[in-house]
């Protein structure tokens, strides 16, 4: 790839993001989002947050999310349409931008369907080593979609889990998770129901799609000392937790602001306590306090995540001469003259203009 001239914008295709994570490898992927989100959360009070802004329809979500630490602009456009698999397309499909917040130029485009997949899977990451129990080795996965087996294998790779058991409302997807974990070192235990999978799990991740607000997990499900990791809950209306499973844990949350409206935590008076990850991460809060308690991450992806996966994307891409240059801006020699750009269409198509000096 040729280096962009400062109004070029470098450009990451699927296929190139897929290349990048081919070459690197999945784990050192997950292991670098995970450091590259660590790190930026550890400096929270540098970025302008906002809640991302949604476009609800009958059949899923359109959102942005924008965020800038006053260097770098970034956001993603992400949607959520559990119902898409009917035509053939993902449930999740995003793509981003970072931009130099002095001049505005857009600095990278890149796919980030692929990539919000891995960094969901390291921020779950992230959030689970200060949240549950060290010793954690089994993991129940609820879904096993197109998420899924980047959550096993971040937590297998970043946590040492080394058994998971999964459930899916359809055998299909259980199926085609089972033959991509094949030979990963993971024990991977197809299980009956929720409830089979979720009984003696140390973790329980839910990353289900379905535009309900559904019980995936029930208070009677629960065991002392189990981390709740809950994903697929990230939109009014769809849910996955009763909300007696988030009464009975010490809930974390990404950005409040954000997850009161769109998490698991819709469903609780204003009132009910969280704590905001940030401030565990930084020392701020406690995560963790007894083995006995059960701790929920009620994760719905936050703008910040997307900064850092744009950084790291950015870096692993120039590091290994991947993507392309391409002109989203246009060059002008001379930047106040725009219409000398169309001058030639203009000149055949219009009259010549006269200059009248008063
Ligand atoms: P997907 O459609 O590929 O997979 C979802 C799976 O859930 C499907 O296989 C479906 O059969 C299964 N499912 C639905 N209802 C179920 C139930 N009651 N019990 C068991 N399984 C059930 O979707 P995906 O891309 O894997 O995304 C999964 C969820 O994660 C979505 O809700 C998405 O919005 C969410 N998500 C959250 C974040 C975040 O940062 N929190 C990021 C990406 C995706």
């Amino acid at each position: 790839m040729h280096t962009p001239t400062p109004t070029q914008t470098h450009f990451l295709s699927a296929d190139d993001v897929v290349a990048i994570v081919r070459t690197l490898g999945v784990a050192e992927c997950l292991r670098g989002m995970a450091e590259a989100i660590r790190a930026d959360y550890l400096r929270w009070h540098d970025f302008d947050k906002q809640a991302r802004v949604a476009s609800h329809s009958e059949t899923g979500v359109i959102e942005l999310m924008p965020v800038s630490d006053g260097d770098t602009y970034a956001f993603k456009y992400v949607n959520g349409h559990p119902s898409n698999g009917r035509f053939g397309l993902p449930t999740v499909m995003a793509f981003g931008v970072l931009a130099d917040v002095a001049t505005g130029v857009p600095v990278l485009l890149s796919e980030l369907t692929l990539a919000t997949a891995i960094r969901t899977a390291a921020m779950s990451v992230v959030a689970a080593r200060v949240l549950a129990r060290a010793d954690a080795a089994c993991m129940a996965l609820i879904g096993n979609g197109a998420q899924s087996e980047f959550q096993a294998l971040a937590f297998h790779h970043l946590l040492g889990i080394s058994e998971i058991r999964v459930f899916d409302a359809d055998p299909a997807a259980t199926h085609k998770l089972m033959v991509n974990l094949e030979q990963t070192g993971l024990r991977v235990v197809a299980c009956k129901s929720t409830k089979d999978a979720v009984r003696g799990a140390d973790i329980v991740t839910t990353v289900t799609a379905d535009k309900t607000n559904a019980t995936i997990i029930t208070p009677d499900m629960l065991e002392p000392g189990m981390h709740i990791n809950g994903v697929g809950g990230d939109c009014p209306g769809k849910t996955e937790l009763h909300p007696d499973v988030l009464r009975a844990a010490r809930v974390f949350v990404e950005y409040e602001p954000q997850t009161r409206v769109e998490g698991d935590l819709q469903h609780l008076e204003a009132a009910f306590p969280v704590t905001e990850i940030w401030r565990v991460l930084q020392g701020q809060a406690q995560g963790r306090v007894a083995r006995q308690e059960v701790t929920v991450f009620d994760s719905v992806g936050f703008a910040l995540e997307d900064y850092s996966a744009l950084r790291y994307l950015h870096a692993c891409a120039r590091k290994l001469g991947v993507g392309q240059a391409i002109t989203l801006i246009p060059a002008l020699v001379n930047p106040k003259n725009l219409f000398g750009s169309v001058h030639s269409i203009a000149e055949a198509q219009a009259p010549t203009a006269t200059l009248v000096l008063a």
